[in-house]
């Protein structure tokens, strides 16, 4: 018989999954018992829809198997089993694993903890096995076959004898070494207990032979019986009474479902009766996946009609702003023969989502009361998603996400939200103001700033690309403006300065529109600021783009070659020494005044991030000067 290797990357696993750290060991039979249940689920689900197959749940069932002599322990199904070709896609390929693909692409060194992190599947079987048999009968046929495999040498597949359909793996359970004691596996009260642990909630029994000792008053010797037990309780957790149920069992619960080590966050457990009859298990992860920014990824709830899961991602059930989200939703009001197309035209999803909606915004404003800090790592991870779907949604998530946002503030230099920076609005205060740059650190260096803050008014920092476009979207928040500090108008002067600066900007009319007319169109207009104090320069942004909305939308390849600057205007500073000085130089040198001109333009150009628009000029500006 011909010894097949394995496919490059399914070796690649292997030789982690044998070399894998000793904690994570046990973990193979849960993954074992959930292969095994996903099968029978398949068959379970064929006989629901074809009763013409006359397999009722209580056929059903998960059997383990110890052999201590033969060092084996064996796990069968009478599930939907596998035949030759699929015994080879299944087993000898596990190209598709999303952890391996995840390693590789991001070429990690061996140390990361990969298995810790992933789910590993049918391949964990090697941590504990010198080798593994599977023999297998996919129902309804009358071959099986035997597919075998030591993990270092590739695999063998061959015809073989099996009674009745479903699946049988065999594990040949390593030798002890000196640091490590495989005999475990083999010990029944070890496996009673990782079932327990990790497959309590399975559906379907998962049964073992146990030895059953009796000790009574009338013989010195206990007596010995075996009986056939379940272990496991079968009772989805998401059907027990939440006070049935430890943190523990939550978290456990998650990790073996989500395949997500790091516990998580919070979790919300509901019953709901009214206008849809559900439960619903759901969770906020601790941390991104390593793909939740990417393309891959999949948001998504699980779906189950009574029990039965008819859907492993529903992404209906989830807004994109929520799709961090994992858990699952189990109604007795859905057909188990609703098809994808119908499901979404379903008027009880409909109202299952927005109660799912609904319960995780109440769970995160309960955590951002309650634990302010957890809430903030949690912002960290995901909270770039509320920005999103505010922008995305044209603000019609307002209600459910304006509470949830946060930002940076000049106040303390903390994050605050919406509602504490209204609560602090200063007496004589119009509207909400922000800032936008590329760090903190900039961003308080931005010559704008200044007069804001004289009036003792907080900042709100926007750092990231989205923000200052889902404000917009916002336009105000409890019906207070926003207002960004490089609005061209900021409204920030007593009636006397204005009186004042309308003087002068009457005064200065000319030397301003020859200045204007120097930049030769990269501004609208050159006037007189409000809000400078020490600086002598900065830019405005009139009309619907702003400065920093012109450096995101630039940088999008989409946008290449369009027009998406901002309608700029120069302001100067009445009371900075330079503003003399231009005002001398256009009485006497005007040529002198186009260069000074061209060089404040380019200078706030630079405070505002943006690049000078012609260095070399700019370079021999400065040199002509020194
Ligand atoms: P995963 O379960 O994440 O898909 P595995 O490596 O555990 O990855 O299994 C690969 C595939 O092998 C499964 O998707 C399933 O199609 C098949 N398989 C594994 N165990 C069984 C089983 N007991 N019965 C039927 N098919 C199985």
């Amino acid at each position: 018989m011909q010894t097949k290797e394995f496919k490059a990357e399914s070796k690649r696993l292997l030789d982690m999954m044998i070399n894998s750290i000793y904690t994570h060991k046990e973990i193979f039979l849960r993954e074992l018992i959930s292969n095994a249940s996903d099968a029978i689920d398949k068959l379970y689900f064929k006989s629901l829809t074809d009763t013409s197959m006359g397999l009722g749940k209580d056929d059903f069932s998960i059997e383990l198997a110890i052999d201590k002599d033969a060092r084996t322990l064996t796990v069968s199904d009478n599930g939907i089993g596998m035949n030759e070709e699929e015994l080879e896609n299944n087993l000898g390929t596990i190209a598709n694993s999303g952890s391996l693909k995840f390693k590789s692409e991001n070429d990690l060194g061996d140390d990361v903890d990969i298995i810790g992190q992933f789910g590993v599947g049918f391949y964990s079987a090697f941590m504990v096995a010198k080798e593994v048999t599977v023999i297998s009968k996919p129902y309804g046929s009358d071959k099986a076959w035997k597919w075998q495999s030591n993990g270092a040498d590739g695999y063998t597949i061959e015809e073989c004898e099996k009674d009745s359909f479903g699946t049988d793996i065999i594990l040949k359970i390593k030798d002890n070494t000196d640091d490590e004691k495989y005999d475990e596996f083999l010990e029944q009260y070890r496996i009673q207990q990782l079932v327990k642990k990790y497959s309590d909630y399975i559906r379907f029994p998962i049964r073992m032979d146990v030895e059953h000792t009796h000790y009574s008053e009338d013989s010195e010797e206990p007596t010995k019986t075996v009986e056939h037990d379940t272990l496991n309780s079968m009772t989805p957790i998401w059907k027990k009474n939440k006070n049935e149920l430890t943190e523990d069992d939550y978290n456990n619960f998650y990790t073996e479902k989500f395949m997500d080590y790091t516990p998580p966050i919070a979790h919300i457990h509901s019953r709901n009766e009214g206008l849809a009859t559900y439960n619903a298990l759901l969770y906020i992860p601790a941390k991104a996946p390593f793909d939740y920014y990417s393309k891959d990824y999949e948001k998504g709830l699980q779906l189950y009609s009574s029990g039965v899961m008819i859907m492993e991602k529903c992404a209906d059930l989830l807004p994109d702003h929520f799709s961090f989200v994992r858990g699952l939703v189990d109604s007795e009001d859905l057909s188990l023969n609703i098809s994808r197309e119908l499901l979404q035209h379903d008027r009880q999803l409909k109202i299952i989502a927005k109660n799912v909606e609904k319960s995780i915004k109440n769970e995160l404003l309960k955590l951002l009361k309650n634990d302010r800090e957890k809430y903030e790592k949690f912002y960290e991870a995901f909270g770039l998603q509320f920005k999103y779907g505010i922008y995305s949604s044209y603000a019609q998530s307002r209600d459910v996400l304006e509470d949830l946002l946060m930002f940076p503030s000049s106040f303390e230099g903390k994050n605050v939200t919406l509602a504490e920076y209204v609560s602090r609005m200063k007496e004589d205060q119009q509207d909400i103001y922000y800032a936008c740059g590329e760090s903190i650190e900039r961003i308080e260096k931005l010559p704008q700033l200044e007069r804001v803050k004289d009036k003792g008014y907080e900042i709100l920092y926007c750092t990231n690309d989205i923000d200052e476009f889902a404000i917009k979207m916002l336009i105000q928040y409890k019906e207070k403006k926003f207002k960004s500090i490089s609005d061209a108008d900021l409204d920030l002067e007593t009636e006397e300065e204005k009186e004042e600066t309308k003087k002068a900007a009457e005064e200065n009319k000319d030397m301003f529109d020859f200045m204007a007319k120097a930049l030769d169109g990269k501004v609208k207009a050159v006037r007189l600021s409000t809000k400078l104090k020490t600086h002598p320069v900065c830019l405005s942004a009139d009309g619907p783009i702003t400065i920093e909305m012109e450096k995101v939308l630039s940088s999008m390849p989409q946008n290449e070659g369009q027009d998406v600057s901002a309608a700029k205007t120069l302001e100067l500073n009445a009371s900075h020494p330079i503003f003399e000085k231009l005002k001398a130089l256009y009485d006497t040198d005007k040529d002198k005044l186009t260069d000074y001109t061209k060089l404040l333009y380019s200078q706030a150009r630079l405070i505002e991030g943006l690049s000078v628009e012609d260095p070399v000029e700019f370079a021999n500006l400065i040199c002509g000067l020194m």
